[in-house]
């Protein structure tokens, strides 16, 4: 697996290359990725909430459409899905945990400790996502620079290669959050 830098106006044009296995591409995969800078880290020792706000305010996600193979186009992003079934296993765990607390306590509680657990951990994939497991290493103003995508994807974009225009691919959509855009 490789990093690329890829120029934002550069992202209509991608090589016909799977950016996840480097085999031809037959399709394109619209998908989104998001991005804070580092020291917004830091702010989770100020506090939850002061360190939730502003990897709000910091966030910069880019929508690219990724060249993508045949076996490649079906791998959605477990995310959503995945969500769902968590918020929906921790809601279960919690009621039988608070069925069990009155009988067996210990057995409620740890019931109930697991239901926190699995919530918690939708909730982290949630809000960072899980999927084709190319992410943003950073977004900058003019380009974007994604880890985890293919060899050959990325050699193919640093030589420059140029698809002649045919279709739209769809293109690019930059949303920057308004106050920390320069
Ligand atoms: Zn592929």
């Amino acid at each position: 697996m490789a990093s690329v830098k890829i120029r934002l106006t550069d992202a209509r044009n991608l090589p016909p290359i799977c950016s996840s296995c480097g085999q031809p591409a037959t399709a394109g995969k619209k998908d989104t990725y998001a991005w804070n800078p580092s020291w917004v880290t830091l702010f989770i020792f100020a506090g939850l909430l002061p360190w939730a706000v502003f990897m709000y305010f910091t966030r910069r996600t880019v929508t690219l459409t990724m060249p993508v193979c045949a076996s490649h186009i079906r791998q959605g992003r477990p995310g959503p899905k995945f969500v769902i079934c968590g918020f929906i296993l921790a809601a279960v765990l919690g009621v039988i945990g608070c069925f069990l607390d009155e009988p067996y306590k210990d057995l409620g509680d740890t019931v109930l400790m697991s239901a926190v657990g699995v919530l918690l951990l939708a909730g982290l994939v949630a809000f960072f996502g899980i999927g084709s497991g190319i992410t943003a290493e950073e977004i900058g103003d003019e380009s974007i620079t994604l880890k985890g995508v293919s060899e050959e994807f990325a050699a193919a974009v640093n030589t420059g290669y140029r698809t002649p225009r045919v279709a739209s691919t769809g293109g690019i959509e930059l949303a920057t959050a308004k106050f920390f855009r320069t």
